[in-house]
């Protein structure tokens, strides 16, 4: 896609592929891998065996804006995928980065990994992109802030990661004429890269416990860290006015809670574990790709919350993650055709 501001009402949609090394155990244990990474070509392809097919296999090839294979760097996937959607941030428009994919995959690691402030081999885009934004504004002349908060979403309900304490207000959202209003949430004014990374640790950390808390073998939680940069322009003539960016990020819940077929869902959400959320950004995104007029962001918190930044005058990018092993081939195809439909 074209470096500059999005234009007009087209939709600007980014997706990106990223398949992770084997783990340790799996290469201990010899595991089959199925999964090709082709970063010129922009292609990965799968190949399964026929089932009943005996040795027969099939290979699928798909095609992303971008594709990296397992030994991509934190920093190389940064620079070529996100640092310009970033610059898009601090040029004033509204942005959100997903990382989408079975748990086990490289959600986080792909999206937060590593935290410290002088920034090692292990961090991800959080961090880059806390960099890159200080950087940026402590170089220019006029005022400006910088805000974060850092929410969770599980079982349609937001909880504030920022706010300790066991009497935390529940987090509304209302929506007013500038847009999205989040009610109850703790919006702190960052003063250094230093104070934002504390606020981080912090939030990741209480996201941490809550899921062993819950022994969960997957994650049914979306994360969402929100930086808001403000600044104060002059324009030739003398006036003032603040040009205003939000960057969104978010590491969306395990993507083998949601299935495909329609049957299944129906078994999912009797059993109580379908993602509404989860559900409900895969039709958005496809209504804003396909330009249909009814763009349902009204169905589920996650969409609601992030209104402001899909659609129109904005920028999305969506990570999605995949093993390269057999055994996780199953949910490989699922999230290799999710990612293909938000193209
Ligand atoms: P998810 O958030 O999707 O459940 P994680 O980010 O927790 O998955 O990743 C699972 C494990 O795999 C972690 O130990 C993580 O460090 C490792 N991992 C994931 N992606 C990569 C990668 N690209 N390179 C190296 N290790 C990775
Ligand atoms: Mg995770």
């Amino acid at each position: 896609a074209a470096v500059g501001a999005p234009t007009g009402d087209a939709v600007n949609v980014q997706v990106i592929l990223r398949c992770r090394p084997p783990s340790r155990e799996e290469v201990a244990e010899r595991r089959q891998q199925v999964v090709k990474c082709d970063e010129a070509m922009r292609a990965v392809s799968l190949t399964q065996s026929v089932p009943g097919g005996g040795k027969q296999s099939m290979t699928r090839t798909y095609h992303f804006d971008k594709v990296f294979g397992p030994d991509t760097s934190q920093e190389r996937l940064y620079n070529t995928a996100v640092s310009s959607i970033v610059q898009e941030v601090l040029e004033g428009f509204n942005c959100t980065i997903f990382a989408y994919g079975q748990t086990g995959t490289g959600k986080t690691h792909t999206m937060t990994g590593d935290i410290a402030d002088d920034l090692s081999d292990g961090a991800g885009v959080i961090p880059r992109a806390i960099h890159q934004i200080f950087n940026h504004v402590e170089g220019i002349a006029s005022e400006y802030s910088v805000k974060c908060s850092y929410l969770e979403l599980y079982n349609e309900e937001i909880t504030d990661l920022l706010m300790v304490g066991a009497d935390v207000p529940k987090v509304r959202i209302m929506e007013d004429r500038s847009g999205v209003v989040l009610a109850g949430i703790e919006e702190s004014i960052v003063k250094s890269s230093k104070e934002i990374f504390a606020l981080l640790e912090q939030g990741s950390s209480k996201r941490r416990t809550a899921e062993t808390l819950l022994n969960k073998q997957s994650s049914r939680s979306h994360s969402v860290f929100i930086v808001t940069v403000s600044v104060r322009e002059v324009t030739p003539e003398g006036d003032e006015y603040i040009r205003v960016g939000k960057l969104y990020l978010v590491d969306l819940a395990g993507s083998e809670n949601i299935t495909r077929s329609g049957a299944v869902e129906q078994r999912a959400k009797e059993a109580g574990n379908i993602n509404k959320s989860l559900l409900t950004l895969g039709r958005v995104i496809t209504a804003l790709v396909e330009g249909q007029g009814h763009v349902p962001y009204r169905d589920s918190k996650l969409t609601r919350l992030l209104r402001d930044s899909l659609g129109g005058k904005t920028k999305t990018c969506i990570i999605a993650t995949i093993a390269p092993t057999v055994q996780c081939q199953e949910e490989t195809t699922s999230t290799l055709d999710y990612a293909h439909r938000a193209k």
